[in-house]
């Protein structure tokens, strides 16, 4: 779906309960009075609107990228969560059972016991929940644990909200703006149903098993895996996938990597893995033969689709994955454009593929610079890290604005490195980043 097209899409959703509360054309209540129900409403929307921006729908980050999905997921739940904050506090009008006089809700809120209790817990749960996911990475759980946390808690916040907003609103009790709500509730519970339920089901049709893995640099592996029937995924040069290794294909356990081989080379689908954590140092005593399930393709740190007469591709670490898949599938269908690959890593022995990387540089208009932040005494490359000073040395203000830049590696050097290329000029609509950060 275009971006054009979801922003719209969006604000249309989060803005259509105040319209349908607005036609109701009910007695005006104090002013602070709508206006908190108006917070409440639009914090509900985007509360059910958040289950489709997990990430998980191919329609989505595959439009916008994985990483907007996601910046823009925690930056709507911080707001859903201060208009829920503010909510209760800004009423004048007393709160209180509803009176069978006052039918238009003008006298007193119209609370019962149940109403109040759904709201009650929804307003002192959600501030937890958003907390712990602010906080996640400080936290002493497994990822996947936090993952199943977050995934309740969304759906207790959603049923509570669900309950006080249909119990206790004043204007959900009419049947356009009910209907909504049962529309996006339906949404969000399909959505869910999509990511945990169906899609499972269809990766279940599609097995995959391990068919290759070696160590390839420091801490750095190469998987290989190829599809046990049928044919192989299709997917766009750059694009990452959730591979799910050796669990059943509904576990939580699937972690996020970048496809590093080209579509050309398919059945076989390969990865560069970094050893980091419980799941990535466990690789190496996978054994070949085991299933794997794969889910996507997702992201669009992708050329494909886009005009550029240059290709910049600057990798930090294993940031370098998905541009390999690039570079290769440029290679492969013979493109003829320049090609600027900036790759660092902190020590020469990090780095992956050095052959094939010295090979690539050997192609026309090609060029391939390493970077090494702590260098032997043999190195003969650039010496730091991908900062400002190295960026504007390598790219410079030529072919700026009509080259596409492609970024990938841990989020302080893309913020760097976006900084660096707006300031030679670059357009920020030509710079495609990702980051290897999932939350
Ligand atoms: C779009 C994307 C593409 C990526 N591509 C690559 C790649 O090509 N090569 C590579 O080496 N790494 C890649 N990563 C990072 C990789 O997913 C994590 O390093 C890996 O999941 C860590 O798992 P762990 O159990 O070893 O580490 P842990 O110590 O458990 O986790 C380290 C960090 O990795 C992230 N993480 C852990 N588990 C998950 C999970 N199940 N789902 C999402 N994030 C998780 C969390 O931020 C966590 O804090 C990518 C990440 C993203 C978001």
């Amino acid at each position: 779906m275009h971006p054009l097209i979801l922003l719209p899409a969006y604000l249309a959703v989060t803005v259509a309960p105040l319209v349908l509360s607005w036609l109701q054309d009910l007695p005006p209540r104090p002013f602070w009075d709508e206006v908190s129900s108006g917070l409440a409403m639009a914090a509900f929307a985007i509360m059910l609107a958040e289950f489709v921006l997990s990430g998980r729908l191919r329609t989505i980050s595959g439009s916008i990228g994985m990483d907007v999905t996601m910046r823009f997921h925690q930056l709507v739940a911080r707001t859903a969560l201060a208009f829920v904050l503010l909510h209760p506090f800004l009423y004048s009008t007393p709160f209180g059972r509803a009176l069978p006089w006052d039918t238009t809700g003008q006298l007193s809120l119209g609370l019962d016991t149940a109403s109040l209790a759904s709201g009650v817990i929804a307003w002192v749960i959600l501030p937890g929940f958003v907390l712990i996911a602010v906080l996640r990475d400080r936290q002493p759980f497994r990822y996947e644990t936090w993952r199943l946390l977050h995934l309740l808690g969304a759906v207790v916040v959603a049923v509570a909200v669900t309950h006080h907003t249909l119990a206790a609103g004043r204007y959900s009790a009419d049947p356009w703006l009910a209907g909504f709500w049962l529309l996006l509730v339906t949404t969000a519970v399909g959505s869910l149903a999509w990511s945990r339920l169906a899609a499972p089901l269809l990766k279940a049709r599609h097995p995959y098993e391990v068919c290759g893995l070696r160590r390839i640099a420091l801490r750095s592996w190469e998987l290989g895996i190829r599809p046990i029937r049928g044919p192989a995924l299709r997917f766009r040069a750059g694009q990452f996938v959730w591979l799910n290794i050796g669990h059943s294909p509904f576990s939580l356990h699937e972690n996020p990597f970048s496809i590093s081989s080209a579509p050309a080379q398919r059945p076989e689908i390969r990865f560069v893995v970094k050893e980091v954590g419980d799941f990535t140092r466990s690789l190496g005593t996978v054994a070949p033969g085991t299933r794997v399930w794969l889910d996507g393709p997702h992201g669009n740190l992708t050329l494909d689709g886009r005009s550029a007469a240059g290709v910049a591709l600057i990798a930090g670490g294993v940031g370098i994955a998905p541009l390999l898949g690039i570079a290769r599938q440029m290679l492969a269908e013979g493109d003829r454009r320049p090609l600027v690959l900036l790759y660092g890593n902190r020590v020469a022995g990090q780095i992956v593929y050095g052959d094939e990387l010295a090979a690539l540089a050997d192609r026309p208009a090609t060029r391939v610079v390493h970077v090494v932040s702590e260098p032997a005494a043999d190195w003969t490359g650039e010496v730091g890290q991908i900062d400002r000073a190295i960026v504007e040395r390598v790219f410079g203000p030529e072919g700026a604005a009509d080259w596409l830049y492609l970024v990938c590696g841990p989020p302080a050097m893309i913020d760097v490195v976006e900084d660096a290329l707006t300031g030679i000029g670059v357009p920020s609509g030509r710079i495609l980043s990702e980051r290897f950060y999932y939350d």
